[in-house]
């Protein structure tokens, strides 16, 4: 049954729609998983989520296509990256089939809750996985729930891009050996401080240096990062603790193969940022954002790009992996999963 619901006017956050898939993992193994409607999940107090923050997700879209096509972006990333995030926190392995299939089936049951193409949202979908059995001393739990929700979310720019003010925090993100590389909870509980101190002083977001030098750049709180240098030519920071985005992988895939431009992964020093003519932010909800501005301790880079409208090469990338996302432009072989 067709929802009533101003596509055109969602933001991104939570709305309880109709379905979430859930599976459990007791006695070493995984129930078969189903499609449920009970929004509510009932767990000991003393939980090893609740503990010790045992917990991975993992963030998707699906959407319409033109023909009317419901359709994830290269979900199979998603999959495998959250086997990685739960082997690095000691839980059991959702296989990335079941993952899909899982997807599938929860994205199915929520069918009408996939906004129209037109609008120009899409259907958020997360999938997460938490230890639920009690756990006082530390150490993992061995029951654990996995489940997917779904939510309509707005196109995250209504009306373009403006770009966004970075700040260069004294907080640091991600250990060398730590956990920064997989997706889990914890990365964000210690990210809250410095992204509510960082809206207090006026700036939209934090950009992490790496925590053992403090001279190169790495990511924002739930970011990868690009910048195009004055050649045209689009470099990322390379790091072991740098969360893998997908979008940031696709992107690298776009400049190179559809806008034959050079990319390159590499480290990136703090004081390179003078040199780049444009800076983007690159994730599954945004896509692209433009960064006008970096202030780093009361010195300010500004791009070349500006305040007003994203970069030329940030442009041409965001249209090019958009349309192929939305099926206008021809994809890589295996990028668009069909769901029905
Ligand atoms: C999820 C996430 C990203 C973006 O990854 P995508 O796969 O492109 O959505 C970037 N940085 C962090 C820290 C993240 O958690």
């Amino acid at each position: 049954m067709e929802k009533n619901i101003d596509w055109g006017s969602l933001g991104f956050g939570y709305m309880k729609t109709d379905y979430r898939y859930v599976a459990n993992y007791k006695d070493g193994k995984w129930t078969s998983g189903q499609i449920t409607t009970d929004d509510k999940v009932v767990i000991n107090e003393c939980a090893c989520v609740l503990q010790y923050a045992q917990t991975c997700f993992e963030g998707l879209k699906a959407y319409r296509t033109k023909d009317n096509k419901v359709v994830c972006f290269r979900p199979d990333l998603n999959g495998e990256r959250m086997e990685q995030s739960a082997a690095r926190l000691e839980m059991p392995i959702f296989p990335k089939e079941r993952f899909l299939e899982a997807v599938k089936q929860v994205v199915k049951a929520n069918i009408d809750w996939v906004p129209p193409f037109e609008s120009g949202a899409s259907l958020y979908i997360r999938p997460y996985m938490f230890g639920t059995n009690p756990v006082m001393g530390v150490k993992p739990a061995n029951e654990y729930q996995f489940r997917i929700i779904v939510s309509p979310v707005g196109p995250y720019f209504k009306g373009g891009a403006k770009p966004i003010t970075l700040r260069v925090p004294d907080f640091d993100r991600a250990a060398p050996r730590g956990t920064g590389h997989v997706k889990a909870g914890l990365n964000y509980a210690m990210s809250l401080h410095a992204i509510v101190d960082a809206h207090n002083q006026g700036y939209n977001e934090n950009m992490y240096l790496d925590s053992a030098t403090r001279t190169k750049v790495e990511e924002t709180g739930g970011a990868n990062i690009i910048f195009v240098t004055k050649d045209n030519e689009v470099v990322t920071p390379k790091s072991n603790t740098i969360l893998p985005s997908i979008t940031r992988r696709s992107l690298m895939y776009v400049a190179e193969h559809y806008l034959g431009l050079e990319a390159t992964e590499r480290e990136i020093r703090i004081e390179e940022l003078k040199d780049f003519k444009e800076c983007a932010l690159c994730g599954t909800a945004a896509v692209l954002s433009p960064v006008g501005k970096v202030v780093d301790h009361g010195k300010e880079i500004l791009f070349p790009s500006g305040m007003e409208k994203a970069g030329e090469i940030t442009q041409k990338l965001y249209d090019t992996l958009t349309g192929i996302q939305k099926g206008e432009i021809e994809p890589p072989k295996g990028w668009i999963f069909e769901i029905n």
